[in-house]
């Protein structure tokens, strides 16, 4: 498993190199935005972990450029931000999560493993549910004929209410199994990955699959 640290506080990258590479991961650093794009360009990670604030490009930056050219692999951002907005823009442009600065390394350790074991698990048939279906080895989506462009997050949370359909899923429920937490604050980011997945998924079809369940969750259900 090899991850791509972009990092410019060198203190702060070689920490979590030692401790990544104790954990048995392979890892290479990058100081600043565009050595690590071309790093992401040039190399094949299964894991990319983005300091936000960077010299040359920033991370969010560096985010949308990778997902502009087709580049999947999973982005945890690092930040020492920790407004709302900030956190909302970094998972907007194409981030799957986030861990606000000064962090301890087992957390960090936690969401590393989820989101890699996400990136290369399940692969499987593909699965429908009306006129959605998905491809859990590409992670490719379609509704009826046209394909659905998603990040890997939230395709994880499509994947996950694909497997349950019909069923009312709770945001700890949602929390458990497509980021692995269950703590309450993470409730809102469920609620705007949701959302994201929505527009993406509803808006633009007569026929609206993802319904919310007020107070509890969401169900992906016909009507
Ligand atoms: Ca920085």
């Amino acid at each position: 498993m090899k991850i791509l640290v972009v990092e410019d506080e060198k203190k702060v990258a070689s920490f979590i190199k030692r401790g990544l590479e104790e954990e048995g991961y392979t890892v290479e650093l990058a100081q600043d935005g565009e050595e690590g794009l071309k790093m992401i360009e040039g190399g094949s990670y299964d894991l990319i972990l983005m300091d936000l604030m960077l010299p040359k490009m920033d991370g969010l930056q560096v985010i949308r450029q990778m997902r502009a050219q087709s580049v999947r692999t999973p982005v945890l951002c690092l930040t020492a931000k920790d407004k709302a907005d900030d956190i909302v823009s970094g998972l907007d442009s194409g981030s799957d999560d986030y861990l606000t600065k000064p962090f301890a390394f087992i957390e960090l350790l936690a969401r590393v493993r989820a989101l890699i074991r996400r990136g290369s698990s399940e692969r499987g048939a593909e699965l429908t549910f009306a006129d959605l279906r998905i491809d859990p080895v590409s992670h490719k989506v379609w509704r009826a004929q046209t394909e659905i462009d998603l990040t890997s997050k939230e395709y994880a949370l499509l994947e996950y209410m694909m497997q349950h359909p019909n069923e009312t899923l709770t945001r700890s429920m949602i929390a458990e199994h497509v980021w692995d937490y269950t703590f309450d604050s993470f409730t809102n980011i469920i609620d705007v990955y949701v959302n994201y997945l929505r527009k993406k998924v509803d808006r633009d079809f007569e026929k609206k699959l993802i319904h919310t369940v007020r107070g509890i969750g969401y169900v992906l259900k016909e009507g």
